[in-house]
């Protein structure tokens, strides 16, 4: 079975590839000739997973799947959240294109609002938003379409200086639950087993795998 996974980012691919096997081809964004920025305006993670979903499944009438990730901290009620990626450029607007990504300067803010707060829990979460085109008739002519949302959670903390030079994003400052390691320190191979993102993809694997 062909299934559009939207986005582009090779790691993600690979992942998502090795979870479900042979039995599921899981394309690109490229791969489908669709090299629109698709638009994440949604204020939850679950709203932006659906919104690029439905947003290939109305271009290009596949059956897809779109992924959400943020970073929730306690002591900051959720934030960074669902705006993880672009949480410095958020106090600069006037450099926003140039801080938008920039991880050290995410982790900095962070590292800064929190200050010497002794609550650091913090999780990752990632909402995985499928949508199913059933065909009704053999030929394709008329479909029906099924929504599912898969959630995949690493509960952690935050630790108070950064550790370790894998990963990305704010893997040198989050320390998963039961380690004494960051996701930096702990390298690919643990984190790719406990992540939220293959926690999520675990789910995915398991209902496609139904079908
Ligand atoms: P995305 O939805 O996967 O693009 O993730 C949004 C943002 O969350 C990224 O730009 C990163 O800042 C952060 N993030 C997502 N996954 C991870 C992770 O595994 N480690 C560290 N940061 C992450």
């Amino acid at each position: 079975m062909k299934i559009v996974f939207a986005t582009n980012n090779q790691h993600k691919l690979e992942e998502i590839r090795s979870i479900l096997g042979d039995k599921y081809e899981v394309v690109s964004l490229k791969e489908i000739g669709c090299h629109e920025d698709i638009p994440e305006t949604g204020k939850t993670l679950e709203e932006n997973a659906l919104q690029k979903a439905q947003y290939v499944y109305d271009h290009y009438h596949v059956s897809c799947f779109a992924d959400d990730t943020g970073l929730e901290v306690d002591a900051l009620n959720g934030a960074p959240g669902v705006y993880s990626a672009r949480y410095a450029s958020l106090e600069h607007l006037d450099t926003s294109d140039t801080l938008e990504h920039d991880s050290e300067a995410n982790m900095a803010r962070l590292l800064r609002e929190l200050g010497n707060n002794n609550n650091r829990k913090a999780r990752f979460r990632t909402v995985i938003a499928l949508i199913e085109k059933k065909d009704v008739c053999p030929c394709g002519c008329t479909s029906i379409k099924k929504v599912s949302q898969f959630e995949g959670i690493v509960e952690g903390d935050i630790i108070r200086e950064k550790r370790g030079g894998e990963g990305f994003g704010y893997d040198p400052i989050f320390q998963p639950q039961g380690y004494d390691k960051t996701f930096a320190e702990l390298g690919a191979d643990i984190k790719n087993k406990i992540s939220h993102r293959a926690r999520a993809t675990q789910k995915l694997a398991d209902y496609l795998k139904t079908l």
